[in-house]
């Protein structure tokens, strides 16, 4: 197949990666100045900007990669690929116009870092280099394909696993925050496992006595001529209302009784307890774990900035 490169309006050279998205195969940098992905396969584009990403050759890592907009809505329907975090967004068809600014700067930047490779490792330099090349701050992402339901795709897209992309990419975070290299704005506050920080949870209510979550809501009945209150199926005898103690048929509510509230009952056999306030257990979907509200681990989530001394030290 031969390389698709035009040459837009204002010089600039793009390649379209159809080709090599399938192959997963980085092509010559110094071909074109940017890219520019045709191909539909969500997934796959998703392998290529991740290996990209990780790619030591800064020429690479921070290359301008854009999506097009007419696929927009076929990688909408793969769920979590999240390809625009991932890149610099999307273009229509090949209209570059509006982005040659943004291009420039990133092209520019790139010269300016001679041949330095840095290391698949190094995911804080890599990560500053790009948000500086890209003039942006580190936002946070919201996704149910990450761990706890809050991510970084960008710097996440540099490990494999789920766990270490959380863990990992927290801690890098965290560290060039304390390391002044960072600063951060808060978003929002969440609740995740206290074993796998899974934030897929479930809350329900349990028996305080027997700690069962097979539960049922019951109507209560007060009888305003004799005082008794009782649950609704004590009343019920056929289609009619009598009440269990001074045996008398309940017809209006609001005249001869009212329903004061509900409660708690227990369906487990041995138990039937009824009560009012029910204990909150949370089950965690990830890794099973059955824990009170109390005991989940709370993280606060940000946004970063680049602080002077992060950007001083990238130019330098
Ligand atoms: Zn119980
Ligand atoms: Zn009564
Ligand atoms: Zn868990």
């Amino acid at each position: 197949m031969p390389e698709k490169i035009l040459t837009l309006e204002n010089g600039m050279r793009a390649q379209l990666l159809e080709d090599f998205i399938d192959r997963n195969e980085i092509p010559d940098i110094e071909r074109s100045d940017i890219w520019i992905i045709n191909n539909d396969n969500a997934c796959k584009v998703k392998d290529f900007l991740i290996t990209a990403i990780r790619h030591p050759d800064p020429k690479v890592f921070l290359k301008p990669v854009f999506l097009q907009k007419e696929l927009k809505k076929v990688y909408k329907e793969s769920n979590n690929c999240n390809l625009k975090n991932l890149s610099d967004g999307y273009i229509q068809k090949i209209n570059i116009q509006n982005k040659i600014p943004y291009i420039r700067f990133i092209l520019n930047f790139i010269k300016k870092l001679d041949n330095t490779s840095i290391h698949e490792e190094d995911v804080l330099k890599r990560t500053l280099l790009y948000y500086y090349s890209r003039n942006k701050d580190i936002e946070h992402y919201e996704s149910s394909g990450s761990l706890s339901g809050y991510c970084y795709p960008r710097i996440e897209a540099h490990y494999t696993n789920i766990t270490d992309a959380y863990v990992k990419g927290r801690d890098l975070l965290h560290h060039a925050f304390e390391h002044d290299l960072l600063r951060r704005e808060y978003v929002d506050t969440s609740h995740i496992c206290k074993k796998c920080n899974s934030g897929f949870l479930n809350y329900r209510e349990e028996c305080p006595k027997c700690k069962e979550h097979n539960l049922q809501v019951r109507v209560l009945i007060h009888h305003f001529r004799c005082a008794y209150v009782g649950t609704e199926p004590r009343f019920q005898k056929g289609d009619k209302l009598i009440c269990p103690k001074c045996s008398m048929e309940l017809k209006n509510i609001g005249v001869d009784y009212d329903k004061p509230g509900k409660v708690f009952y227990c369906l487990n056999e041995i138990c039937k307890n009824e009560f009012q306030k029910p204990l909150v257990g949370v089950h965690c979907i990830n890794c099973k774990t059955e824990q009170a509200p109390s005991e989940l681990n709370l993280e606060k989530i940000y946004n970063y900035k680049l602080t002077l001394k992060a950007i001083n030290e990238i130019l330098n």
